[in-house]
């Protein structure tokens, strides 16, 4: 039988790449965006989350019915419980008290048990859900945590998958790359495969409007005044993730809210790719990057798409949500408008 798997589990990883047509037309070279929403979790976590599993598998930590903890409301809690299913795990997962309640009614649809804890406390406080997770961790026997943003299996998931493929569907033609940095494991593990193949490919991080990354990888400082208040999830951090190495990166954008969330409607418009709020992000830096450093005809470039835009229908695709940001511009109708001024 040709195109049938044992379990959801064996769709992870080889997604597709598509052309970009019309969002990019005014840049001289190809563009090309790779559809993580294509893995069966709608995520590039999937990737992570099947990778640290089967590694824990290997060293033996893991027994039927073993725990798996993680601390997030995003794409990686979702991968963890899809992948605690298929292996017998019980997935637990610590989030904010200010996770809207779909998102974790998402969860709970997947197996996932949720602890919900306060978002007003330090970090460090037992409460806080860091150490709620860590603690969860501890006391459990025979329990994993995942810990994306300090665990180099992070890295190591997309060094072994996603920049093998990225190397092989552009036939070694790849000259630039641009993802958006949560954790970093994207970026890192991608460019570090990529740089081994061909040293002169050029690295490019997406960090947000309220992050410190960009601004660390500039001066190697934290600068505290950076960080505020933003609206894309999955992207940016107000600590330096473990798992971002920034000798690989050749240089970073920063992309504002209103922009990224702009591009993300327009591309579902144009090129008929419905992205979550950080396919607009890295898409909206490959354009603030192509004015500063213009692109050649010969170049081949690569978006990372992180995943689908079915999770922001209440946000990023909801004209109400835009305009109480004070995103006025009509975004469905009148978008040449928008992106000439
Ligand atoms: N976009 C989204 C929607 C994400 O959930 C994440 C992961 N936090 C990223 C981008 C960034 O990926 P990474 O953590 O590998 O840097």
């Amino acid at each position: 039988m040709t195109n049938v798997y044992n379990n959801i589990l064996e769709l992870i990883g080889n997604t597709p790449m598509v052309r970009l047509n019309k969002i990019t037309q005014e840049l001289p070279s190809a563009v090309f965006a790779k559809l993580e929403s294509m893995n069966p979790g709608h995520s590039t976590k999937d990737r992570i989350a099947l990778h640290i599993i089967e590694n824990a598998e290997r060293k033996g930590l893991l027994k039927p019915g073993s725990i798996i903890v993680e601390t997030t409301s995003g794409n990686t809690g979702f991968s963890v419980a899809m992948v605690s299913i298929i292996k017998g795990y019980k997935c637990i997962l610590s989030v904010s008290d200010k996770t809207k309640p779909e998102k974790i009614a998402y969860l709970k649809a997947l197996g996932a048990e949720v602890y919900v804890c306060p978002a007003n406390v330090p970090a460090e406080d037992p409460r806080s859900y860091y150490e709620v997770a860590k603690s969860i961790a501890a006391r459990t026997p025979g329990s994993i945590y995942i810990n994306q943003y300090f665990n180099e299996l992070n890295i190591d998931a997309h060094y072994q998958t996603t920049g093998p493929e990225i190397w092989e569907q552009t036939e070694g033609k790849i000259t630039h790359l641009f993802a958006c940095t949560g954790t970093g494991g994207t970026l890192s593990g991608s460019a570090k495969y990529l740089k081994e193949k061909n040293p002169d490919v050029k690295i490019i991080g997406v960090d947000a409007d309220g992050s410190i990354l960009k601004g660390y990888f500039d001066t190697g400082k934290i600068n505290k005044d950076e960080i505020k208040p933003y609206q894309i999830e999955g992207m940016g951090k107000n600590l330096i993730p473990g798992a971002l190495l920034f000798d690989k990166v050749d240089s970073f954008v920063r992309v504002n809210d209103e922009m990224a969330a702009y591009r993300t409607r327009e591309i579902a418009i144009k090129e008929a790719i419905m992205g979550g709020y950080t396919t607009g992000a890295v898409t909206q830096g490959l354009l603030q990057y192509a004015k500063e450093y213009p692109f050649k005809k010969e170049d081949v470039v690569v978006l990372i798409f992180p995943d689908h835009g079915s999770r922001y229908i209440s946000k990023v695709y909801s004209d109400e949500w835009m305009a109480q940001q004070g995103f006025t511009h009509n975004c469905v109708h009148n978008y040449e408008e928008v992106f000439k001024t």
